[in-house]
């Protein structure tokens, strides 16, 4: 079951032993979906929010930060963009889809 947020967070508080659980069973979800595409697509995963104690939505740190995975053509493995933001999904979709990105987009592709 994934249910990283409600059942994770709210329920058990962010890094807790059981949200850590809920976050191993979405990232195997995640690997099911690139194991049974076998490479055909990129994948992007990513959060709106962290988290911290049993809440969210506040301005410290826990709760700005958010994972982001970058798999598939033209990312490198094991390569940690930096300074990366939610603000770069987008203009990286676009790049993958070898599409223009919009010009009020304020990020940038990190596609490698
Ligand atoms: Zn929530």
């Amino acid at each position: 079951m994934v249910e990283t947020d409600e059942k994770g967070g709210h329920d058990s508080g962010w890094m807790s032993e059981i949200y850590l659980e809920y976050i191993s069973h979405a990232i195997n979800n995640v690997k099911a979906v690139i194991e049974e595409t076998k490479g055909e697509y990129s994948v992007i995963v990513t959060a709106d929010h962290g988290g911290h104690d049993r809440v969210h939505g506040t301005d410290i740190r826990e709760d700005m930060i958010i994972p982001m995975f970058f798999y598939g053509q033209g990312f490198t493995p094991g390569k940690a963009p930096d300074g990366i933001s939610i603000l770069d999904i987008a203009p990286t979709v676009a790049d993958i889809m070898k599409i223009p990105a919009a010009k009020e987009w304020e990020g940038k592709s990190v596609l490698g």
